[in-house]
């Protein structure tokens, strides 16, 4: 036998993998059942069912062999330009049509797009110089400078990486605490971001969910009953900025003060404030607690492509220098330390992130927060004007309201939903226009969804506070 690796030269059959057939519906609650149901059925059903255990492959664009005369027709090449400029529609459509997620969609990268031809990598430790050439470290490093500044720590007694989104920043935050504090107790409100239990399942952390005020801030009465039950270990603590349903936001000075009085001095806790959503927007609200390592929190991250607009999914983390010796290990083959939850790291990220600060800088997100604080308060006031039960938190552009009834409305609009309520988060690219557009579309559905003998809308006092209910039994 040669010792050489042979190419294999077998026939690559298609059909083999794409013909399955399209998964069974599964109807109202039980899941994975097995039996087909008919379209219309399922339509009437529960709504926002997930399909477990079977992957959809309902709109698949299957990838094909190109055929032996392709090159010579050019027949492959018109066919793949025509998806994609299909495909091209259905994301500017999509785009008008979005208010569920914080994503800010408004931005133009153009002068960017010359870098497309670089695969750029920024691997391993964004101060430390590895052997890859390909890199953004410069752009990254003073993307990060510039977080530093906001959040009042010396470039010195920082350390941060731009990851991959605000998950990453979570699971980084928290793993650092826990090398702090092997033994420590991770408390999250149980409104947190699913990403911080996963985080505890991932590192088999012993995990205090507590609970939560009807604003969705944390209720720190029952976050000093936790403490006080459990004062021989140390503890990890996620503070919201901004939790992902309601946007609210954790009273931080609370959390440290109800820490101090509950006997856990500085050295026995660990703060990671997860700004994913408002981490750039509080800076610039009135009243707002301020996030800043003046005081003694360990870590805070935020994701890049929300408030920030960025065409990809990314974010920042930044924690004390002090703490990152606990977490790295060298690596010899990057010439660099590992101190990164991810490998390979997006090298383009950086450079949209420094992109976008250059241009709009402090004072343009200022502006820019404003703007979606006014047009939330716009939102709000013209749902309730409408009978329509809703609540903003104060220092917050996510409008929660009713769940609209009809779901062909809810996946139009992309609104996330829980349980009763939906939410809108309104962000740079939601202008008045948009939300008139919205908004009137939803007020006339809605006459046709109640009343004379079809229900009632539901109430919603348990989720929003009975002063925000509009329904039947609270208006
Ligand atoms: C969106 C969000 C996250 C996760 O961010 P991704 O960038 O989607 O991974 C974490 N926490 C909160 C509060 C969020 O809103």
């Amino acid at each position: 036998m040669s010792a050489t690796a042979e190419v294999m030269s077998g026939e690559f059959d298609q059909a083999a993998v794409v013909a399955e057939p399209l998964p069974p519906v599964v109807g109202g609650g039980a899941v994975d059942s097995g039996v087909e149901e008919e379209e219309g059925e399922q339509k009437s059903k529960g709504r926002g069912q997930i399909v477990l255990g079977r992957n959809v492959h309902t709109s698949c664009l299957a990838v094909t062999e190109p055929e032996a005369n392709d090159e010579f027709t050019g027949d492959k090449e018109a066919y793949m330009a025509s998806v994609l400029a299909r495909y091209r529609k259905t994301l500017m459509e999509r785009t008008k049509h979005h208010l569920g997620y914080p994503y800010n969609l408004d931005f133009d990268y153009g002068a960017l797009a010359q870098l497309q031809h670089f695969s750029i990598n920024n691997l391993g430790d964004p101060f430390i110089e590895s052997n890859y050439g390909v890199h953004s470290r410069q752009f990254e490093v003073g993307v990060l400078d510039w977080f530093a500044r906001l959040w009042e720590i010396e470039k010195t007694k920082y350390w941060g990486y731009i990851t991959n989104c605000g998950t990453e920043g979570n699971l980084h935050g928290i793993l650092v605490g826990r090398e702090v504090f092997p033994e420590g107790i991770l408390y999250a409100s149980r409104e947190s971001h699913y990403s911080v239990f996963k985080a505890a399942r991932m590192y088999r952390m012993e995990c205090v969910k507590v609970g939560t005020l009807v604003s969705g801030e944390i209720d720190c009465a029952d976050f000093r009953a936790n403490l006080q039950a459990n004062k021989d270990k140390p503890a990890i603590i996620n503070v919201n900025i901004g939790t992902t349903v309601k946007g609210a936001v954790d009273d931080l000075d609370l959390v440290i003060q109800t820490l101090e009085e509950s006997g856990f001095t500085h050295d026995r806790f660990y703060i990671h404030c997860d700004g994913a959503l408002f981490g750039l927007m509080m800076p610039f609200v009135k009243r707002a607690p301020k996030v800043s390592f003046k005081k003694p929190i360990g870590s805070v991250s935020v994701s890049g492509h929300k408030f920030v607009g960025c065409p990809m999914p990314c974010g920042v983390q930044i924690t004390r220098m002090e703490h990152i010796n606990a977490l790295s290990r060298n690596v010899e083959y990057l010439a660099s330390r590992d101190a990164t939850i991810m490998g390979s790291r997006n090298g383009h990220a950086p450079i949209f992130l420094w992109y976008t600060l250059n241009r709009k800088g402090y004072k343009g997100f200022q502006k820019e927060v404003q703007k979606c604080l006014r047009n939330a308060h716009y939102l709000k006031d013209r749902l309730r004007g409408a009978g329509i039960s809703a609540m903003l938190n104060e220092l917050s552009s996510t409008v929660v309201f009713e769940r609209p009834l009809d779901e062909e409305f809810v996946r139009m609009w992309q609104l996330a939903c829980e349980g009763n309520i939906a939410h809108a988060v309104v962000m740079p690219n939601v202008t008045i226009e948009k939300l008139d557009v919205f908004l009137n579309e939803l007020v006339e559905k809605r006459s046709g969804w109640y009343g004379e003998g079809r229900g009632e809308p539901p109430c919603v006092a348990g989720d929003l506070g009975s002063e925000n209910c509009d329904c039947g039994l609270h208006k």
